[in-house]
């Protein structure tokens, strides 16, 4: 027997120092991980839980490529985020084990058309079509976390034309990494393969066709992606 159309390719990753590709199963992502940023977008992140949306697998574009400015916004977002690569899943994970789960980390882009997803706020609809569209998840190769270090107070931060617009740090993390993964982990079954964008630091703001995006993790690396 065989498939009655062609079966949807897996998506995936480079490994730094291996010719290995990282499959990815599912994304994660979490909303208003960092004070400042809670509070530039109107928010108290004194009273707030985590909160999770997701974004598709084939949605991701690799370091080097293209953002094609989409449709239907007029008011898209760049959101520079630390994200942790899992080869381990599971449900109700607790934090101690958490960091079992973590395979390596990668840069990324939560690319976002703000006003669709203000809309959406507004209305108490879904965010899919705020940060779930075409190419919305730009994402560094994955660096084995055995080659990471110092991740705890690393610097993150993202260039557009050479111009720092955010800039923080992990340390400002509201919900750590283990955290994160044991809070996640009570919602969803989590499994290997799963990427979860950890949030983002202050200072969004909107491109235009022709930016160039420069994201940059300390000790992990950087993601370049241009506008078109
Ligand atoms: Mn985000």
């Amino acid at each position: 027997m065989g498939y009655i159309i062609n079966p949807p390719v897996i998506t995936t990753l480079p490994v730094r120092g291996s010719n290995d590709l990282f499959p990815i199963h599912r994304i994660y992502c979490v909303g208003r991980n960092y004070a400042a940023h809670a509070r530039e977008m109107g928010h108290d992140p004194n009273r707030e839980p985590p909160f999770f949306f997701q974004k598709n697998p084939d949605t991701i574009v690799p370091n080097g490529g293209e953002f094609p400015y989409p449709d239907k916004s007029k008011d898209v977002h760049f959101e520079i985020e630390l994200v942790i690569a899992l080869s381990k899943g599971g449900k109700d994970i607790e934090e101690a084990e958490a960091m079992d789960c973590v395979f390596g980390y990668a840069v990324g882009l939560d690319m976002t058309r703000r006003d669709l997803q203000g809309e959406a706020k507004k209305s108490g609809r879904p965010w899919e079509v705020g940060k779930a569209f075409e190419n919305s998840a730009p994402c560094s190769e994955v660096v084995p976390a055995n080659q990471v270090r110092g991740l705890e107070s690393a610097r993150i931060w993202l260039d557009v034309n050479g111009k720092t617009r955010q800039d923080g740090n992990i340390n400002q993390l509201i919900w750590n990494i283990p955290e994160t993964i044991a809070c996640l982990s009570g919602l969803f079954t989590l499994a290997p393969g799963d990427l979860i964008y950890s949030g983002t630091p202050s200072g969004v703001g909107a491109i235009i066709k022709g930016d160039i995006m420069k994201g940059t993790v300390e000790g992990i690396g950087e993601i370049i992606i241009s506008v078109s």
